[in-house]
């Protein structure tokens, strides 16, 4: 199982899908579940969605399959090209990166975001984060005529160009592990619901603008109006120096289960999880013998938020695996972890029984 999601992980990390253009991923996820022998369906924005049908409270299970990046915002007469952001990009990590310009698939366009020449960086523009206006592409093209000739307009989608390699004790890190380490979880689950006897309905799902807007799913899940949401996506991992203060979650001891987030800047929502879902997980965890990590981050949303408030209400919570440096270029996860995290989700679907109770009133 190891190998087939590194295999996963690693092929959708290389395929351009940034929100809101989603559409190749899209084709290369739905080729990956017809080879497992998995039918879809995709809406009008372009979410994804397999049915398995069951006994019991219908599940929604899903996981975003868009990528945060960049538009084209202004081509300069020199043919440089100024970008727009889209999603949570971190400015101080963007200078001198290589970037894709989706143009179309044959026809992308490899550029570099500019550094300023170090020699004739003053002393006090070392320790200064160039704010992303200033920032321009150079990819070579030297006039407007000849970047217009490429096929790059205004509203042109660009990502960081799209990296996957393996670092020691089966750590992947790269481009979009946020969150095509959830689609590759989720790819691993398509295939173990295919294969199950019983269970409760599943609607696994690959949704669209999580890293846009967060409620690229919203139209689906009022369409699939579930009972329980369970949304797949990175847990910030907290062991390392610049994170030590901010939890408990380490990379490589297994998933991870938000008991809380929130997000106060603008979108002002998150998720508190049911507390039926919380059992579910921790006893699941226990009789497989699988750690589970617990996390509680303000600054962190999913599209979870508006789902959960479809119809009367989703039983909903936040699972995912640790992962480092989030939405820089170089994100790190552990195989391991996601490993770990498809066998606990199989455990879990495995105990949702056709009496499973969602009533707030079981609990104190
Ligand atoms: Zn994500």
């Amino acid at each position: 199982m190891k190998d087939r999601i590194k295999r996963d992980l690693m092929d959708l990390m290389m395929v351009p899908g940034l929100s809101g253009h989603e559409d190749r991923v899209r084709r290369d996820l739905r080729q990956r579940l017809d080879e497992i022998g998995v039918e879809t369906t995709s809406d009008r924005l372009g979410n994804l969605v397999a049915q398995f049908p069951g006994q019991g409270p219908s599940v929604m299970l899903f996981t975003h399959m868009d990528q945060l990046g960049f538009i084209v915002r202004r081509i300069e007469a020199d043919g440089l090209i100024r970008l727009e952001r889209l999603g949570g990009v971190p400015e101080r990590a963007l200078a001198a990166q290589e970037v894709l310009i989706c143009v179309g698939e044959g026809k992308d366009i490899s550029g570099i975001i500019a550094n300023k020449s170090h020699h004739a960086t003053a002393p006090a523009e070392k320790y200064h984060v160039t704010p992303y206006p200033e920032l321009y592409v150079d990819t070579g093209l030297s006039s407007l005529a000849e970047v217009e000739d490429a096929g790059i307009r205004i509203g042109t989608p660009v990502i960081y160009a799209p990296q996957a390699i393996e670092l020691a004790n089966d750590r992947i890190s790269g481009t979009s592990i946020d969150d095509r380490a959830g689609c590759a979880v989720l790819l691993e689950m398509a295939r173990r619901l295919k294969a199950r006897k019983s269970g409760p309905p599943v609607h696994l799902a690959f949704t669209v603008l999580e890293e846009f807007n967060l409620r690229g799913a919203q139209p689906l899940a009022q369409k699939i109006q579930p009972d329980i949401a369970i949304q797949l996506d990175l847990m910030l991992a907290t062991d390392t120096p610049d994170m030590a203060a901010r939890g408990d979650m380490v990379l490589g001891q297994g998933p991870g289960m938000s008991l809380y987030s929130f997000h106060g800047r603008g979108t002002l929502n998150g998720v508190i999880p049911h507390p039926a879902m919380v059992d579910l997980f921790e006893n699941a965890a226990r009789a497989q013998s699988i750690q589970l990590q617990r996390s509680a981050q303000v600054g962190v949303l999913t599209d979870l938020s508006y789902v959960q408030l479809v119809g009367d209400g989703v039983a909903s919570i936040d699972m995912g695996f640790p992962m480092r440096y989030s939405h820089s270029a170089r994100e790190v996860c552990d195989l391991g972890d996601l490993v770990a995290l498809t066998k606990l989700l199989d455990a879990a679907l495995g105990d949702i029984g056709p009496d499973f109770s969602l009533d707030r009133d079981d609990y104190t």
